[in-house]
């Protein structure tokens, strides 16, 4: 195993809080590497449209509110590794990070902005038809379903913003949640309920994903008359929240009993010198504005770290 450089920030995960955070920390003049097991912009590539980022009235699309922020850190000098992180170590006060290609990363102070991924439903049918009509991604794979019938499953914005993202392709969508009201904003259960293609199928869950090469069927039971039925569909877009790829970090460092990181309200985690970020830690809401925010906040803790440890 060969060690690389030293650096005083290194952030792990290049979505909008890893971004944000890369952008304060360069600002700060510190010695930064942006690391990504995929591309920069994270979940924010997924988004179709975007209505709620402030400072674009007409709204935008997440491809260009990536560029944009991408251009915004390429002025300032881009240092991005495109690798996964699979351990974090403490030495005395370095912390070390080993990645999935062998290399070990040693840095003053760590960001974590790994965000969140898809939680599954965990049914029949779901793990063997993902790719054949069970997706995750409305951005992706909407098209695939032009003119042909949906189910969309949940009941938060991103399962309302992305049932009417699907009304573009499909011809019918049945709404599924599995109570009798929706969570998300008000504005998307309103246009949910106006638009004729999405019909709302409530107190409802689904117990089995059916069909040999693609989705056929699902069969759904009611949760107070208990009723199974089917419905033939050729799509399950699943959209039931999200999980933090926290696994890595299990033990070294505290996380909540769904995985997400335990911080405090200035962004530390339980262990000195590192911090988190968007997504991936405990709290209530995720959304684009709140990431970058904590991005900034931890980047700014981290500076403020680094002048009290190490007297940078
Ligand atoms: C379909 C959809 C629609 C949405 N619509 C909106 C919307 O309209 N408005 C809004 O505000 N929000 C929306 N969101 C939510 C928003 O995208 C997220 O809240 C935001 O992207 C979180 O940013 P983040 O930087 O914390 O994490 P992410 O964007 O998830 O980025 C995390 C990055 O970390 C990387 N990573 C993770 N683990 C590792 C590792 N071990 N090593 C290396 N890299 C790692 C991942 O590859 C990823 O690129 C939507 C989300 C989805 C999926």
């Amino acid at each position: 195993m060969k060690s690389l450089k030293e650096y005083e920030v290194v952030i792990v995960g290049a979505g909008p809080a890893g971004i944000t955070a890369y952008l304060y920390a360069k600002r700060s003049l510190l010695e930064t590497l942006l690391i990504d097991k995929g591309f920069i912009g994270g979940q924010v590539l997924l988004i179709d449209f975007i209505e709620n980022y402030p400072g674009f009235p007409e709204g935008i699309s997440g491809y260009e509110l990536v560029e944009r922020m991408k251009a915004q850190i390429e002025r300032l000098g881009l240092n991005f590794l495109q690798e996964e992180v699979v351990k974090l170590e403490i030495q005395d006060n370095y912390k070390l990070l080993y990645l999935r290609g062998g290399e070990i990363l040693k840095s003053k102070s760590i960001i974590l902005a790994l965000g969140a991924s898809p939680k599954k439903l965990g049914i029949p049918g779901e793990r063997e038809l993902t790719g054949k009509g069970v997706a995750y991604c409305a951005t992706c794979d909407g098209p695939l379903f032009r003119d042909e019938v949906i189910a969309v499953l949940g009941g938060g914005n991103t399962a309302l913003q992305e049932a009417l993202f699907l009304t573009k392709f499909a011809k019918k969508i049945y709404l599924i949640h599995r109570r009798d009201s929706f969570r998300a904003t008000p504005i998307l259960q309103k246009r949910v309920q106006e638009n004729e293609k999405i019909i709302l199928v409530l107190n409802t869950v689904v117990e089995e994903i059916i069909g040999s090469s693609q989705v056929e069927k699902i069969r759904i039971k009611h949760k107070i008359s208990g009723e199974e039925s089917f419905l033939e569909v050729s799509g399950v877009f699943v959209f039931i929240g999200y999980q933090p790829e926290t696994d890595w970090l299990r033990g070294t460092l505290e996380l909540d009993s769904q995985g997400f990181i335990l911080v405090d309200k200035n962004l530390k985690t339980s262990l000195e010198g590192v911090f988190a970020c968007g997504d991936c830690i405990s709290k209530e809401f995720r959304q684009i504005i709140s990431a970058c925010g904590e991005g900034a906040i931890a980047a700014l803790m981290a500076e403020k770290y680094l002048n009290e440890v190490f007297k940078k």
